[in-house]
C-alpha cells in the first residue's frame, strides 16, 4: 500500500491561486485506505474549496489512479467540465497518471510517504523501501535496509539501548529484531557467513518493467 498524507490547506490554496474552477481526482485503492482520496475526502474537499469560493466542476475516484488506461477513460467525463485545473487526490505516481492524461495543471494534494504495512485502518508501518535486491531470506524476514535507521546490512551498529534504536528510541532497533528471529528459527547462523554485496544498481531510477517483451 503506498501511504499518502494531506497536504497543509495552505498549500493547496497556495498551488490554486487564481483558479477558479477545479476538477478533484481521488484514488478508490490507496489513497482511500489512507483518508487522503477516498470518495469520502473528495466530498470533504469539495465542499472545502468550495467554501473558500472555488467552483468544483466535476469529481472523479478512479479504482485505481495509478492505472494509465483506467484513467484515460475516466477522465473524459471532464473533458467539457471547464476546469482550469485538476486537484490529484492520489499518490504521486496517480497524480503524475493523471497529468499525463490531463490538458490542464494537475496538483497534488498528498504527500506521498511510504510503501507501507497496514497494521488496521489508518495505522501503518515502513517495512520495505523497494530497494530491488532483497536479502529478508538472510534476515528472518525482517528488512534492515529499511527498519534499521542507517539501513545497515552487515549487522548493528552497536548504539541499540533495551533493544530500542539509538537515531529514534521510539523504533525497535531492526538487528536485534533479526537476531531474535533468526534465534527463534534456529538460523543464528546466518549471521555468521559472509554478506553477499548488494546490487545498488538495482535502485537506480526510474526502473521499468515490461513483462510483454515490448518497449512501454
Ligand atoms: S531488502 Fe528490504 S527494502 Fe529491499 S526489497 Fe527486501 S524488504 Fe524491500
Ligand atoms: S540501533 Fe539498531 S536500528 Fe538503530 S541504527 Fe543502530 S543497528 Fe540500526
Amino acid at each position: 500500500m503506498i501511504i499518502t498524507q494531506r497536504k497543509p490547506m495552505e498549500d493547496l490554496f497556495a498551488m490554486l491561486e487564481g483558479v477558479q474552477k477545479v476538477a478533484l481526482v481521488g484514488c478508490g485503492n490507496c489513497a482511500a485506505a489512507c483518508q487522503t482520496g477516498g470518495e469520502n475526502e473528495v466530498r470533504e474537499m469539495k465542499a472545502l474549496l468550495e467554501s473558500k469560493g472555488i467552483e468544483v466542476v466535476g469529481t472523479l475516484v478512479p479504482e485505481e489512479c495509478c492505472h494509465k488506461m483506467l484513467v484515460k477513460k475516466e477522465l473524459k467525463a471532464l473533458r467539457d467540465s471547464g476546469a482550469q485545473a485538476i486537484l490529484g487526490m492520489a499518490c504521486g505516481d496517480g497524480v503524475q497518471t493523471v497529468a499525463d492524461n490531463a490538458e490542464v495543471p494537475v496538483y497534488p494534494a498528498n504527500d506521498t510517504l511510504f510503501l507501507g504495512q497496514i497494521e488496521r485502518v489508518g495505522i501503518f508501518h515502513e517495512y520495505c523501501r523497494m530497494c530491488g535486491d532483497c536479502v529478508l531470506g538472510e534476515t528472518g524476514g525482517i528488512c534492515p535496509v529499511t527498519r534499521c535507521a542507517k539501513g545497515l546490512v552487515n549487522g548493528p551498529c552497536g548504539g541499540q539501548k533495551n533493544g530500542k534504536c539509538e537515531v529514534d528510541p521510539e523504533n525497535d532497533c531492526a538487528w536485534i529484531l533479526i537476531y531474535k528471529r533468526l534465534e527463534k528459527l534456529g538460523q543464528l547462523h546466518k549471521l555468521t557467513g559472509p554478506v553477499p554485496d548488494r546490487d545498488h544498481d538495482r535502485m537506480a531510477h526510474p526502473r521499468h518493467i515490461n513483462l510483454r517483451g515490448k518497449k512501454v
